[in-house]
């Protein structure tokens, strides 16, 4: 098989990079693939190479990796592009996220019905658009035939707004999907057919049966009747997917939300730090609250830390598997040590239409009629089988009641906010707010908006002038 390029932006992050990179390693037929790295941060991309480096040589690969510093250098030639950048970082998500709690709007302005995850802003996340746009752009006039894949968040929107501004192949991923394995854990299920639909951080449990038709909503309803949720305790912020959220919003909408789809409910569940709690469980009060949010930083830049320790160690010669902490990042290594895969669906989905090997994932892409009762110009979140090139989507039926209370709702958000960005129209915004339960007066939306989007403009301007 020809040598693939597979470039990878934003190749410093905490959450992706070793992931990937792990996962290409097992996949025989891609080793003779050269992995191209960028980031605007140097001493992470250049810890990441290092550390590629060495995990190759762990896994006998023959993978060879280099680090460029532009776009258009990522991109040129590219077979494959995977975006996991964060314009901004986890900083500029904190600045806007205290400017709007400044303002009365607790979590930030982004916080709405429907889009309570802590880093999938899109009201104020001009700076990450105009980054999906360029490197999209820079597809479109480089490498026409490269695949885009999009890891960044917001993938609904990033996902929906490259695919209608540009006529790139795209595929956006998120993991949220595998929780189904705790509701099957749940019930003591090993081997079970299951289905996912909707949009991203929306997807709703459609298809969930034994391996020969026996449908398991049955034994979900039997179980419900007997939970006592004042016993719920989380193991950490992330542990949700049976929390009384998820029971409340199954008995709401009638399907069974799926992964980051527990975070992503009303006000009913998210007015302040103590409902959050009543919720989500205690200490933490889920993911997205202030102290949910804070353990989650800390564990990425705990890994940040680590593997810039683990590079230098590397570096004077410690070989990857002997590397030790005592701290939770050890089970992050042993994850990219592990034969197994990491369960990221980027590499086996790049496998798959290079190898015409047949594979299920979960994809987002244009729905165009693909999901029944969505808007076709939004990106839908679906399972598909891929082969080569070809995409054999699921029929996926999800209820009226679904589509009309959670996934309509969700989706004119997502629109709107793309309206705003692409008009660059901060009214659009202010009007937006005029209709969020925390505003009190108009006065309070004037200066939010005086104070927080020449920063959104600013930021967005850097990303403009990158190459
Ligand atoms: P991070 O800040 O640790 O890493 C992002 C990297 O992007 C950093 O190394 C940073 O230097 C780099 N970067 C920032 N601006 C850049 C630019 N303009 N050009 C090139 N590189 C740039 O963030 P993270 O926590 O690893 O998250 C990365 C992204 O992945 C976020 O958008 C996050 O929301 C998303 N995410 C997605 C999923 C999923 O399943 N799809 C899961 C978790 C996180």
């Amino acid at each position: 098989m020809a040598g693939l390029k597979i470039g990878i932006i934003g190749a410093g992050s905490a959450v992706f990079s070793m992931k990937i990179i792990s996962d290409l390693c097992k996949f025989p037929n891609l080793s003779d693939s050269h992995v191209v790295l960028m980031d605007i941060d140097r001493v992470r991309v250049e810890n990441v190479l290092i550390l590629a480096k060495e995990l190759a040589s762990y896994f006998n690969s023959k993978l060879t990796f280099s680090i460029v510093d532009t776009i258009k250098e990522v991109v040129d030639g590219a077979d494959f592009v995977i975006n996991t950048a964060m314009a901004g970082g986890h900083g500029y998500l904190d600045l806007v996220r205290s400017i709007g709690e400044k303002h009365g709007y607790y979590r930030g302005i982004d916080a709405q019905n429907y889009n309570f995850v802590s880093d999938y802003l899109n009201l104020t996340n001009w700076n990450q658009f105009t980054l999906f746009l360029k490197i999209a752009r820079t597809i479109e006039k480089y490498s026409p035939n490269a695949w885009y894949l999009q890891a960044a968040n917001p993938v609904f929107e990033g996902t929906t707004l490259v695919s209608t501004q540009t006529g790139i192949k795209m595929v956006g991923f998120c993991h949220g999907h595998y929780a189904v394995e705790i509701l099957a854990n749940y019930l003591g299920v090993k081997e079970y057919e299951w289905q996912v639909g909707g949009v991203n951080h929306g997807i709703w449990l459609t298809k969930f049966s034994t391996k020969d038709g026996k449908d398991l909503y049955g034994k979900l309803n039997e179980l419900s009747e007997k939970i006592n949720f004042d016993e719920f305790k989380p193991t950490n912020p992330f542990d949700d997917q049976l929390s009384p959220v998820a029971w409340d919003m199954y008995k709401m909408y009638g399907l069974f939300p799926i992964g980051d789809t527990v975070r992503n409910s009303t006000w009913k569940y998210h007015r302040n730090l103590q409902t959050k709690i009543k919720w989500y469980g205690s200490p933490w009060g889920g993911a997205d609250s202030e102290l949910g949010w804070k353990w989650y930083v800390e564990q990425l830049t705990q890994v940040v830390n680590v593997m810039d320790m683990f590079a230098k160690m590397v570096k004077n010669g410690t070989k990857i598997d002997k590397l030790r902490t005592g701290t939770p990042v050890d089970d992050y290594l042993k994850e990219i040590l592990s034969d197994k895969l990491s369960g990221e669906q980027h590499i086996p989905f790049i496998n798959s239409i290079v190898s015409k090997t047949p594979a299920r994932f979960v994809v987002n892409v244009l729905n165009n009629g693909k999901i029944t009762n969505i808007d076709n110009d939004v990106a839908v979140e679906i399972c598909a089988t891929v082969c080569g090139e070809e995409f054999k989507f699921e029929e996926t039926l999800i209820p009226k009641r679904v589509v009309n209370w959670y996934l309509k709702p969700r989706i004119l958000l997502a629109k709107q906010a793309l309206d705003a960005f692409l008009n660059k129209d901060v009214k659009l915004i202010s009007d937006i707010l005029e209709r969020d339960p925390r505003t009190q007066s108009s006065e309070q939306v004037e200066k939010l908006i005086t104070e927080l989007y020449p920063i959104v403009i600013k930021n967005m301007k850097q990303i403009e002038e990158q190459v």
